[in-house]
């Protein structure tokens, strides 16, 4: 696939990457080190994006588009070289241009490490959001956090998993760009003065006593695919607002500058590690306070450069939160524009109302965000007071709408019990409210969210979650990409409906055994990279079956692993029994103090160890944990995948984007009706799935109905009883018996205080097994599996984030298009 762009001049960049090498290190080409390429190659590559960048910027304020700000806590970028080159449509000639100085480009993309600025699907869905943006042209701000530290990287020493710190800045970030003119302060805490005017008999709100820092962001290139459009992803450092004054200090303000210094080191130092679970720590509140200040503050001023009427800023701003976790923008929105621009409540309101959009990631209730108001208020003192003002308000409503109906002030206030809800204050706030499937929105309405649904119906809408075709098949499959151009040509790059042209290739048996060639390769690259990094030999002409995502109770990592360890029994009883090979891939990371999926992942490596070191199934199965799983491993996993995992207790999964990667890629699925699955079936076909399990129906019925019972199946099933005994009878723990007698607990209960088996462990398991069953039945059956596999790719164009970025910008941010001509 040639693809170039215009005016991209091989050797003018050539001399820029020996340039830089000199500049930067003292060193001649043929002396550089591979890390030192890398960052030649970035500062070039830097070069050509930099005018590109100006440009759109130019362009944005000459035609005077509205901007959306994506507010997130997190965004798991990954590796920016090899997605920034695919984007100019430079790669082949920087390919050439490395060669020709001694390097291979693949090597030097490998010196890069992931910008991990985020936990899981949340974070990687702002990453393909921002993609999609600047390949469609809209005007967009991604505004995060610049962590120190991002996701922690993971070890696995004895099975277990050690946290490594992420220190991604230490060689710097070749492609950001500091902002010092647009510095600003946050405060924090105090108290909060009234000062009446008596000329107008208005209240001023004068925050005082409060320490604060100030906000300082880096600008990263989002770059567009092939379009000139580059967009902005600023991440907020913080800084002490005032350096230490030697000669004029006295006790009280030296004590002050060292807790404000404190305060600055502590806020960005770290991105928490959890993944939809809520840890109600008052750092985190600080974070988010801080960055969402920053973004919202230069925001406005930004429209006010240009425009002159504050009570208009919903014309050209939309503010769109990544669930809660930005949701104190409402408040802070209406600080400005009543505290630094007198509007009134109500004008104020209407502006705020107008801006905002919400969208929620998960019905889990550990995720649901709540702050004691002690806490709330003693940290945000006048945000609080807009809080509570905003919730008087509210409960008239309610009230109003429901006289008598105590329940419902309950169900919905803002403040409650003691606490400040934030789902609530974003639902309230904002005239845009998305789940991110049909299934998750559904539910929303339905059960999580009713009472909202019944009384602002007009808020609900779905946007289905998509993923960036340009980061998870063009850069991360080459071969298949090549493969998918050769015949149907290229428009799926930036038109991925265009791919539903290979399905006339389905049935074709040259076609199918080029695709099953593509796949093996990949399965060879995947294999190459699990030698190098765990030493285990795994065979490209077995199953790949792949569960990789983070390690949560409700994606149910355990149903995939006591399944195995069935299929051990099985393969062991009856040597002779024709088994088709199989490879079960995991990957995952459990948050740090998440005891139970620490402990998961020490039973995967524990089954592994056993499995894999036992000669008499001659490999038949073989298990392997993928340590560190992150996006760039990720583009080689998904891309060798045979079988997508997506098991999730139905209902949890809010839609997951994992299993619309392992599509693009040629997977097929193996899930339950959960999620965004339910769409994928849909497009695919079901002949063309694995689907087992309970429905969300039943599900939710047994939650809240009560009557199921894993002893029933315990007692009545020998083959799962003789799982469940393994976990506790030492025969993959030798050393200490007792090590999984938890995770046996939590599957039959009989300590913890929690119900048995939460998430239908054992209720799916026979179902589970089934699907298996099918599924080596169908990769027996070479042909049928390949046009699955090609039917797969082909009906995947609905699962682009460039199509739900067009949904948003059509039903909810209304922005409109930019060409960028330079
Ligand atoms: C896509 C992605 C996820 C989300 O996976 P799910 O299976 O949807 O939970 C998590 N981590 C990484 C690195 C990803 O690329």
């Amino acid at each position: 696939m040639v693809q170039n762009k215009m005016g991209f001049d091989k050797e003018v960049f050539k001399k820029s990457v020996i340039d830089n090498v000199k500049m930067q290190y003292r060193r001649t080409i043929d002396e550089a080190t591979p890390k030192q390429v890398f960052q030649a190659v970035c500062y070039a590559v830097k070069d050509v994006i930099i005018d590109e960048w100006i440009a759109t910027h130019k362009a944005y304020d000459k035609e005077d588009v509205k901007k959306v700000y994506y507010l997130s806590m997190e965004f798991l970028m990954g590796r920016a070289l090899g997605n920034n080159i695919i984007n100019i449509m430079a790669r082949e000639e920087i390919r050439q241009v490395l060669e020709e100085l001694g390097f291979d480009l693949n090597v030097i993309e490998d010196q890069e490490p992931d910008a991990a600025l985020g936990n899981g699907g949340l974070g990687r869905l702002a990453a393909c959001f921002l993609d999609s943006l600047a390949t469609l042209g809209y005007a967009a701000y991604g505004c995060g956090i610049r962590y120190k530290y991002g996701m922690f990287a993971q070890k696995i020493e004895n099975g277990y998993q050690v946290e490594v710190p992420d220190n991604w800045l230490k060689d710097g970030n070749p492609f950001e760009v500091r902002r010092n003119e647009y510095a600003c302060e946050v405060k924090f805490g105090g108290y909060v003065r009234v000062e009446r005017d008596m000329d107008t008999g208005r209240d001023h709100f004068i925050q005082e006593g409060y320490q604060s820092v100030r906000a300082v962001p880096y600008d990263l290139p989002v770059v567009g695919y092939g379009n000139n459009v580059v967009n902005t992803l600023r991440i907020w450092d913080a800084e002490p607002i005032n350096t230490f004054n030697l000669d004029s200090f006295d006790r009280g303000d030296y004590q002050k500058a060292v807790e404000q210094e404190n305060l600055a080191k502590t806020i960005v130092e770290v991105l928490y590690p959890n993944d939809n679970h809520y840890a109600g720590k008052e750092l985190r509140l600080k974070q988010q306070y801080f960055f969402i200040s920053a973004s919202i503050q230069t925001a406005v001023r930004k429209y006010m450069d240009s425009y002159d009427d504050v009570r208009k800023l919903y014309e050209k701003v939309a503010f769109q939160m990544n669930d809660t976790h930005p949701s104190v923008t409402v408040a802070e929105l209406m600080r400005i524009l009543m505290d630094e621009y007198q509007l009134t409540w109500e004008e104020a309101w209407k502006v705020t109302t107008r801006c905002c959009a919400y969208t929620n990631h998960t019905i889990m209730a550990e995720a649901l965000e709540k702050w004691p108001i002690e806490l709330f208020s003693r940290l945000l003192p006048r945000i609080y007071q807009i809080v509570e003002e905003i919730n008087r308000r509210f409960v008239l409503e309610i009230q109003a709408k429901y006289p008598n109906q105590p329940e419902k002030v309950a169900s919905m206030a803002i403040i409650y019990d003691g606490q400040v809800k934030m789902a609530h204050m974003a639902i309230v706030g904002s005239f845009s409210v998305n789940g991110v499937a049909r299934l998750h929105t559904e539910i929303l309405k339905q059960q999580q969210l009713k009472d909202f649904y019944a009384m602002m119906p007009e808020k609900f809408n779905n946007k289905t979650n998509g993923i960036t075709q340009r980061r998870f098949l063009l850069h991360g499959n080459p071969l298949l990409a090549d493969w998918v151009t050769e015949h149907v040509g290229n428009e799926w790059i930036t038109d991925l409906p265009h791919i539903s042209r290979l399905k006339v290739f389905a049935d074709d048996e040259k076609a199918q055994q080029e695709f099953m060639n593509i796949k093996y390769r990949n399965k060879l690259r995947l294999a190459k990279y699990i030698k190098e990094h765990n030493g285990v030999d795994v065979d490209p002409r077995s199953i790949f079956d792949v569960q990789v995502k983070r390690l949560h109770e409700y994606k149910r990592q355990l149903l995939n692993i006591l399944h195995v360890m069935y299929l051990y029994n099985m393969i062991k009883d009856n040597p002779d029994m024709e088994f088709y090979p199989r490879t079960f891939i995991f990957g995952a990371k459990a948050a740090a103090g998440y005891y139970r999926a620490k402990l998961t992942i020490k039973l995967i490596n524990a089954v592994a160890d056993v499995i894999n070191n036992d000669k008499s199934i001659n490999g038949k199965i073989k298990v392997v944990f993928i340590e560190n799983y992150r996006v760039s491993n990720a583009e080689l996993i998904f891309a060798a995948a045979d079988v997508s995992e997506q098991i999730s207790t139905a209902s949890k999964e809010a839609s997951g984007t994992g299993n619309m990667k392992f599509m693009l890629n040629g997977a097929l699925t193996l899930g339950t009706m959960d999620g965004a699955n339910v769409e994928i079936v849909e497009e695919v076909g079901k002949e063309n799935a694995f689907i087992f399990g309970m429905s969300s129906d039943e599900v939710i019925k047994y939650e809240t109905e009560g009557g199921y019972d894993p002893m029933e199946i315990f007692n009545s099933d020998q083959e799962i009883r003789r799982v469940l005994m393994q976990l506790i009878n030492g025969y993959y723990a030798p050393q200490d018996p007792e090590l999984f007698r938890e995770i046996y607990n939590s599957l039959l209960n009989t300590y913890s205080s929690d119900r048995a088996d939460t998430y239908f462990i054992l209720k799916d398991f026979n179902s589970y097994h089934e699907a298996q069953m099918e599924v080596e039945k169908a990769y027996r059956d070479e042909k049928r599996w390949a046009r699955s596999a090609i039917l797969n790719v082909a009906s995947s164009g609905k699962f682009t984030s460039d199509r739900t970025i067009q949904q948003y910008v059509d039903e909810i941010w209304h922005l409109d298009k930019v060409t960028v001509e330079l």
